[in-house]
């Protein structure tokens, strides 16, 4: 199994099944099991008693309502669209690469970072959720020298802006 991952919100409670109403909070349990990830969303009357093996990260968060995209959501689609087609790749090449999107949609304010935990064998895991649509993003920390991050972020920026490549223009974002 790969490490990073993306895990869907769910529209209603995993314990008793009811649908999350506008406002509702939720629990959050994120596992880790031999299969991959597990997701729980569950309400506060099935949470105390949720069964807690192999859980890995916990949170809380308030259900929205999914609405429109707000316009300035097509600016910030190309980020996050990047993210998404990398979380879902196997290369583990793109370790940095995933890092550095997470890191700034986090700053976009389109994730919100909600835990940073370790696996079994000691790699430091970053957990996100996505602001409106509520999924956990899990992306591994590469842990950048700093001379990395740079160059890092270059070619994020080119993958951004591919037009910008052509121009030779370093980019500014
Ligand atoms: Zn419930």
């Amino acid at each position: 199994m790969t490490e990073w991952d993306i895990q869907p919100r769910s529209s209603g409670c995993t314990g008793c099944r009811q649908a999350f109403a506008d406002k509702q909070a939720y629990h959050t349990l994120l596992a880790l099991t031999p299969e991959g990830y597990v997701r729980r969303d569950l309400c506060v009357t099935c949470f105390p008693a949720a069964e807690r093996t192999s859980v890995l990260s916990y949170w809380q968060g308030e259900f929205k309502m999914p609405a429109p995209p707000p316009p300035e959501a097509i600016q910030k689609e190309n980020a996050e669209t990047l993210l998404r087609k990398l979380v879902e790749s196997t290369d583990p090449s793109h370790a940095a690469a995933r890092y550095i999107l997470a890191v700034m949609l986090e700053r976009k304010k389109l994730l919100k970072h909600r835990d940073t935990v370790a696996d079994a064998a000691g790699n430091e895991l970053l957990i996100y959720e996505h602001a409106q649509s509520g999924e956990s993003f899990t992306v591994p920390d590469p842990h950048l020298r700093l001379d990395q991050l740079a160059e890092v972020q270059e070619h994020v920026a080119e993958l951004l802006a591919p037009s910008k490549k052509v121009e030779a223009q370093p980019s500014q974002s």
